[in-house]
């Protein structure tokens, strides 16, 4: 995977852990992990944004699938730590009609149960675009998640254009404002990585469909403005664009050579 990073000339990854639709993990190997740190190394790679399985419903009415995903959670942090310093991204999840109270509830319980002081990864509430009944869909539902949780300097938030922006955040017209409105209600300490996304939808739509950088709603000039941005520029960024690798590598080339 390092590798392939590598080669499209990438600074950073993200990766799952497990199959994203669920199951196990795969074992790690020692051997994996030691190339992976020299590697990492040796290329000054930034942080790592692994990603959960997109079936993790922290805040489900079923029991069985909320202990599915503390026991993910564990399980990931566990391997995540194999790598210090790096970064593991969640869905918040959606309370399916129980309600937002209800919901960010569970999800602050399930992160009390899961994050402990010795771990060095840092677990991200992922921002969403209020889908159905996705719970993240704004600064203040991430804010009162991060408020119930103890172990406050494990918890940090990764910021997806495309969520944002159909959550209805105008990050083409106003960025500044967006991200003082983040800081004032979050925190900007806590922004620690971007998903760097375009979006097939308006602002405010609440859809949730990526497109390719530059091609659509929130267009070039608005993401290099992203990229650039003082609050911003030092984060990892990760692409979640519909593309190939060859897509991807020509999106870092564009996107480097617009941001200086
Ligand atoms: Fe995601
Ligand atoms: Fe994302
Ligand atoms: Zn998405």
């Amino acid at each position: 995977m390092g590798k392939r990073a590598l080669s499209i000339d990438a600074g950073t990854f993200a990766c799952f852990l497990r199959n994203p639709r669920g199951g196990d993990a795969k074992p790690v190997k020692a051997d994996d992990i030691e190339s992976f740190m020299i590697m990492k190394k040796e290329h000054s790679f930034g942080p790592l944004v692994a990603h959960s399985p997109y079936t993790m419903n922290a805040c489900s009415a079923d029991p069985s699938i909320r202990d599915f995903a503390l026991r993910v959670m564990k399980e990931d942090i566990r391997i995540m730590d194999l790598i210090p310093g790096n970064y593991y991204n969640f869905h918040p999840g959606s309370h399916v009609k129980q309600g937002v109270d209800i919901g960010i509830g569970f999800i602050a319980g399930m992160l009390n149960d899961a994050l402990f002081d010795e771990q060095s990864t840092i677990v991200l509430l992922e921002t969403m675009s209020g889908k159905g009944s996705e719970i993240g869909r704004s600064f203040e539902e991430l804010r009162r998640i991060i408020d119930s949780v103890n172990l406050k300097n494990k918890i940090g938030v990764c910021f997806d254009t495309c969520h944002v922006w159909d959550a209805g955040y105008d990050i083409v017209g106003n960025l500044d404002g967006v991200l003082d409105e983040f800081d004032r209600v979050i925190g900007i300490e806590y922004l620690k990585a971007v998903h760097l996304n375009d979006s097939m939808n308006t602002c405010g739509s609440h859809k949730d469909r990526h497109a390719k950088i530059g091609e659509g709603h929130i267009g070039l000039e608005a993401i290099v403005r992203t990229v650039c941005h003082p609050a911003l520029k030092n984060l990892p960024f990760i692409l979640e664009t519909p593309n190939d690798m060859d897509g991807y590598a020509s999106e870092i080339r564009l996107l480097k050579s617009r941001s200086i």
